[in-house]
């Protein structure tokens, strides 16, 4: 996501990052490359204009350029803007005191709505909460049944009465269902159109008055950039959004819809779908997309990942083991396993500081095939060997190999990297406080 907009911006500022003593026209030329950059990014022109000069305006001030570390303050001063631009804050859903919410779903076709409903459902049951599915979209061939489809897959209830009827009565019904089971959360998967047009506002509108949603998000394509801003300026105007879904950020190489729905509609983000599984959606935060733009990885959203995917006392396991470096074959294994449920590879290394550029990333070529090797060699280690890799010499190097499929090239190569990484652990362990003073010595 962001891969270009991200590549432009840190090269700029690497530039201004490399000089002791800033000028005015050093930073004129930065908010050049970096007006053009947004531009290139697809960013609504008045919203690039209005950035730039608030930056500019800052950026020029003496407490910027007299500072120690001026091409750094300037860094600070865009990730402070780009927040601002973003809303600053995350928004939340609103949450009706009395049950059920009801949050309705609304987009053109093919913007992600179906897929982002089972997805906000899966996402609110993680919550504690108890979703109902409504399929209410009876306009597009097969949208029911996707939606059922997810629901059973999800384990997540779906209410439907088929296409042939009124869409405000499959609203009705799924409320009355929602209150009849003790569901506390309605999602309703509404139906879109190809282009706005009055019978899909009057539909919409219709379903509105009679369930009275708590919260209506617009689901919209973030690859389509400014058609999205677009979108969401009409559908506000008309029906009223309290925030926005931008879907397939995972494709977004540009950026544009992010940066500009907020500022054109006054509308918040208030999550991002980031590829087509249904785990694939967060929680929009302004502050860290703005340190993924720029760089600066996303370590928070890294570890709720890891969170999420790690029971507690298995992370404090770990985090024992690492700390005594004791780490072997199978706690890789098992952290492996665990990294896999966090999502893409390339996805999760993005949010290291420093790798969130795809260049970078090009260059590790982490892929499931590798994973898979890597596993496949780990599992052909006797458990003895998994906890003392020392052992693994040559003539239990080609067993492993010819046990896996893989070469005696490849278990090397693991051997190595698992070395180098257990090192890495214990200097990371020591430097947290349980090792010995005076480390930095070369
Ligand atoms: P709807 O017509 O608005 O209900 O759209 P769907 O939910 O059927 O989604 C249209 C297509 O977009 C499907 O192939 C989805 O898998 C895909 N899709 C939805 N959200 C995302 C996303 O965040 N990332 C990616 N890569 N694909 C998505």
């Amino acid at each position: 996501m962001f891969e270009s907009l991200a590549e432009k911006l840190q090269s700029t500022f690497k530039k201004l990052r490399g000089k002791g003593k800033v000028s005015e026209a050093d930073v004129a030329e930065a908010m050049r490359e970096v007006r053009m950059a947004l531009l290139a990014a697809d960013v609504n022109l008045k919203v690039v204009k209005n950035f730039v000069a608030k930056v500019k305006e800052r950026a020029i001030g003496q407490e910027v350029l007299d500072s120690l570390t001026p091409g750094q303050q300037v860094v600070k001063v865009v990730h402070e803007e780009l927040v601002a631009l973003m809303g600053g804050t995350s928004s939340k859903i609103n949450m009706s005191q009395k049950p059920p919410t009801v949050i309705m779903l609304v987009g053109l076709q093919g913007a992600g709505k179906t897929t982002s409903v089972s997805k906000l459902a899966l996402y609110l049951r993680k919550q504690g909460r108890k979703p109902l599915m409504a399929a209410c979209d009876v306009y597009r061939p097969a949208a029911v049944k996707q939606l059922q489809v997810l629901g059973n897959q999800l384990d997540i209830p779906v209410f439907s009465m088929g296409t042939g009827v009124n869409p405000v009565d499959i609203a009705r019904g799924a409320m009355e269902n929602a209150i009849a089971t003790g569901r506390d959360t309605l999602l309703l998967d509404t139906a879109g159109r190809l282009h706005i047009n009055e019978e899909l506002m009057g539909e919409l509108k219709n379903i509105k008055s009679t369930v009275k949603p708590h919260e209506i998000l617009l689901v919209v394509d973030a690859m389509t950039g400014q058609d999205a801003v677009n979108v969401a300026e009409t559908f506000h105007e008309q029906l009223g959004l309290d925030g926005v879904i931008l879907t397939k950020l995972d494709g977004d190489a540009r950026g544009g819809a992010a940066l500009s729905v907020k500022a054109v509609t006054g509308c918040p983000i208030k999550f991002v779908g980031l590829g087509e599984k249904a785990e694939a959606l967060e929680p929009f935060h302004p502050d860290r997309m703005a340190s993924r733009i720029l760089g600066m990885g996303d370590v928070l959203t890294l570890i709720e990942k890891a969170q999420a995917s790690m029971d507690t006392q298995m992370a404090r396991d770990m985090e024992q083991k690492l700390r005594k470096a004791e780490f072997n074959f199978e706690d890789f294994l098992v952290q492996m396993q665990q990294m896999k449920k966090m999502g893409p590879i390339d996805q999760i290394l993005g949010m290291l500081p420093g790798m969130g550029n795809m260049k970078a990333l090009k260059d590790v070529q982490v892929d499931d095939k590798e994973m898979k090797h890597i596993e496949a060699i780990i599992l052909s280690m006797t458990q003895e060997e998994r906890q003392n890799p020392q052992l693994i010499k040559d003539s239990r190097k080609r067993r492993i190999a010819r046990g896996s499929g893989t070469s005696v090239q490849q278990v090397n190569n693991l051997l190595k990297t698992f070395d180098q990484s257990r090192k890495l652990m214990k200097q990371f362990s020591d430097m947290r406080g349980g090792g010995k003073k005076g480390k930095n010595k070369a």
